[in-house]
């Protein structure tokens, strides 16, 4: 007999004017249903509540609960997982029902994770936490918004940059902007960031703090390599890429050719690397790890550059990019790639050091070889002394096993040294997928490098939307 499911549907804010209204919700999650052969008995439709908000109740979500504890229902199917618990706390009350009747069925349009499984939980808790924390930022429908008028190359509100007129920001300010290229060929003449900064204070130049006439450092330099100059679009601090990979253009008056800008943000990036700072891009798990599957170029994360009605402003991408010399043909939402990803590298370590676990230290492979040479040294040494050989022949022979020593007394060193970094790290076999997230992203980069040498993003269909495993291929070590 089929299994009896309920199917949850919710309409957010966020959906107002998209298509992703509650009918295609429902046929989504009727059409899932389907597939795993389950018969949709019963729908609950919670309309425009917000699930991140902690103080709403939520009738139907509460409704099916009931229904679920009580056996009226086998399970749900939602849209997806953000539909259904926005809050760490709903989720647990679910995964607590799961707990109580272990075969209960659950599917989600969007993302394929079983609560019936311990790793499926940890995968849900981990993106409810994600979506949780993002949510409070600032409401999604603002954010929502924004990324939706950047996508369309429009403008932000605010005050104009500096560079552009104040009473219309798609007009440049002439007199700003001539400070500005007169500043960037000092920057490409080897004058520094404070230098300008000094002068700019002096003279009243950029975009001061109110009633000062002080400017950040950071701030300088921002105004001097903004990708708007050339007119990037931005979101968040990144230049926004379209689908094509291409970046968004805004309708603006441009300050720079592309050449100029290049120029300028490599002069200071070079700068930088000489005199390393903290840098204030985002960084994303598998920056420059991932490839892509058709031109084989270095992927970086990005923030989703793709609107399409259901997903969020604040998921980031894996894209191939035009602007790093790729092909802008493949793309992939970030989260579920960084998920498998953390869960295949965190199961290899620990598969592997169940295998390679020896009681004690690890003892350096060439050691013998060590001793030998070391002990050739010292009988050609004493060869001589008893004038066996000459000092000629002795000095013929030496110096390629001094070599050979002294390799192998450096790659040995280089060895325990490598053995107590190791150590001092902390052992990643023992590491559960939350612990993974909650470290330094450095170090989660260096767990997976450790494993992979790389992660190739094989190309998805057009118009696919269910994230597929599959088409993540990791290169292993
Ligand atoms: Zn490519």
């Amino acid at each position: 007999m089929a299994r009896k499911v309920g199917v949850y549907t919710r309409i957010s804010r966020d959906d107002e004017g998209e298509s992703l209204g509650v009918a295609r919700q429902q046929q989504d999650c009727e059409r899932l249903a389907d597939l795993r052969s389950w018969q949709v008995v019963k729908t609950y439709e919670d309309n425009d509540v917000s699930a991140f908000k902690r103080n709403v109740v939520r009738d139907e979500f509460e409704l099916m609960l009931k229904d679920l504890r009580a056996g009226l229902i086998d399970g749900i199917v939602a849209y997806d997982l953000d539909r259904l618990a926005r809050q760490p706390r709903d989720l647990e009350r679910l995964i607590e029902i799961f707990d109580e009747r272990p075969r209960l069925e659950f599917a989600t349009v969007t993302n394929d994770i079983n609560l019936g499984s311990p790793d499926g939980r940890t995968m849900a808790r981990i993106m409810v936490a994600f979506a949780n924390k993002s949510s409070h930022d600032a409401s999604r429908r603002i954010k929502r918004k924004h990324l939706e008028l950047a996508q369309q190359g429009k403008d932000s509100g605010g005050p104009a940059p500096y560079g552009w007129r104040k009473d219309d920001r798609t007009k440049v300010d002439p007199v700003a902007a001539e400070a500005i290229r007169k500043a960037q060929r000092e920057i490409l003449a080897g004058v520094r960031i404070g230098t300008i900064r000094t002068r700019w204070q002096q003279q009243g130049l950029g975009n001061p703090r109110a009633g000062t006439k002080r400017m950040a450092h950071h701030h300088v330099e921002q105004i001097l390599t903004s990708p708007r100059l050339v007119g990037y679009r931005t979101y968040r601090g990144e230049i926004l890429l379209g689908e094509d990979g291409e970046p968004v253009k805004g309708n603006w008056e441009r300050i720079n050719t592309l050449e100029e800008w290049e120029a300028v943000c490599a002069a200071v990036a070079e700068r930088k690397q000489k005199h390393p700072g903290k840098s204030l891009a985002r960084k994303y798990l598998l920056s420059g790890i991932a490839r892509c599957g058709l031109c084989k170029t270095k992927i970086r994360g990005q923030i989703n550059g793709r609107w399409e009605p259901g997903s969020k402003a604040t998921r980031y991408t894996y894209q191939c990019s035009v602007v790093n010399g790729g092909c802008g043909k493949v793309s992939r939402t970030g989260e579920p790639v960084d998920m498998l990803i953390a869960q295949l590298v965190l199961e290899e370590q620990r598969t592997r050091a169940a295998v390679t676990a020896v009681p004690g230290e690890q003892r350096w492979l060439r050691e013998d070889e060590l001793e030998q040479v070391t002990q050739d040294i010292a009988q050609l040494v004493e060869a001589e002394r008893s004038k066996q050989i000459t000092v000629a022949t002795l000095l013929q022979l030496l110096p390629a096993k001094e070599r050979l020593r002294d390799e192998l007394k450096l790659e040995r060193a280089r060895f325990y040294k490598e053995q107590k970094q190791a150590e001092a790290k902390g052992d990643a076999a023992n590491l559960t997928v939350e612990d993974f997230f909650a470290l330094p992203i450095e170090r989660q980069q260096e767990i997976v490098l450790h494993s992979l040498s790389a992660v190739i993003i094989n190309p998805a269909g057009r118009g696919r939307r269910k994230f597929d495993p599959s088409l993540i291929e990791p290169v292993w070590r």
